[in-house]
């Protein structure tokens, strides 16, 4: 299953992607699948970003590769942050440039959307409350993130949460999924997702033994080495195998 959120008549809708058609749901894909009927050609389509969040979580230093490239070792146990909704941004969406830093880094991520409410699940039964997985860039004023010593600044700007274009449940990331980030066109970051320090399962675990999750709130799972600063102009695309390509533009 491939879900869209797509801009329908001025609202937001979520729909089935089947080759190059969107079928619209009647509500939204949390309690099961439900035609309208109605049919849109893909590519007439503006894409909205594929969640409802109420909190994005976000887990710092996932990949060793990445926790020994900032300078530090692997944590020894996950490191959790979140994004504000107000971050959240669609595909194709442009990533503002802040005028309060000169460093803004992609970080190029898998990530999850919730299906069902989750309060202490365990590791083995993550599956059932995961709907999809995406592409995320959890965008970070690097500077900013040094300077404050905790990171709510860094990552919280408007726009600094691009994800999508789609939602797909047809991948499984323990498996390694390749994931990529370009910048203009130049390779930068390249892993396979089970290189996850804390696979997805765990996350969830983890995450769920704190804070209750609801259906269409945000986790992504970290980045892997080559993070990099971006420039106003620049078009940053995160990859990952089997679900897509999410595109930006800095502005
Ligand atoms: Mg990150």
């Amino acid at each position: 299953m491939r879900l869209v959120k797509i801009w329908h008549n001025e609202n937001a809708r979520w729909g089935l992607l089947e080759d190059d058609k969107v079928k619209l749901l009647a509500g939204t894909p949390y309690e099961g699948i439900v035609l309208s009927g109605e049919v849109v050609p893909f590519e007439e389509t503006k894409l909205e970003a594929p969640c409802d969040a109420t909190k994005v979580v976000a887990i710092g230093k996932n990949y060793y590769d990445h926790a020994v490239e900032l300078g530090g070792q692997a944590p020894a146990q996950p490191i959790i942050f979140m994004k504000p909704t107000t971050s959240v941004n669609r595909h194709l969406g442009e990533i503002e440039y802040p005028e309060i830093s000169d460093r803004v880094d992609y970080e190029g991520e898998l990530a999850f959307v919730i299906k069902k409410t989750a309060r202490k699940v365990k590791a083995a039964d993550a599956k059932d409350y995961i709907l999809g997985y995406t592409c995320l860039n959890d965008v970070t004023a690097r500077d900013l993130q040094q300077l404050d010593g905790q990171w709510i600044r860094a990552k919280g700007f408007d726009t600094f949460c691009p994800l999508g274009p789609v939602l797909t449940d047809e991948v499984e990331p323990e498996k390694g999924l390749r994931i990529q980030t370009f910048l203009n066109g130049e390779l930068k970051q390249e892993s396979t997702t089970d290189k996850l320090m804390w696979p997805v399962a765990e996350l969830l675990e983890f995450i769920t033994a704190c804070m209750t999750l609801y259906p269409g709130d945000v986790v992504t799972t970290g980045t892997p080495a080559g993070i990099g600063p971006m420039q106003k102009g620049d078009v940053v695309e995160v990859v990952i195998e089997g679900i897509g390509k999410l595109i930006n533009r800095i502005v």
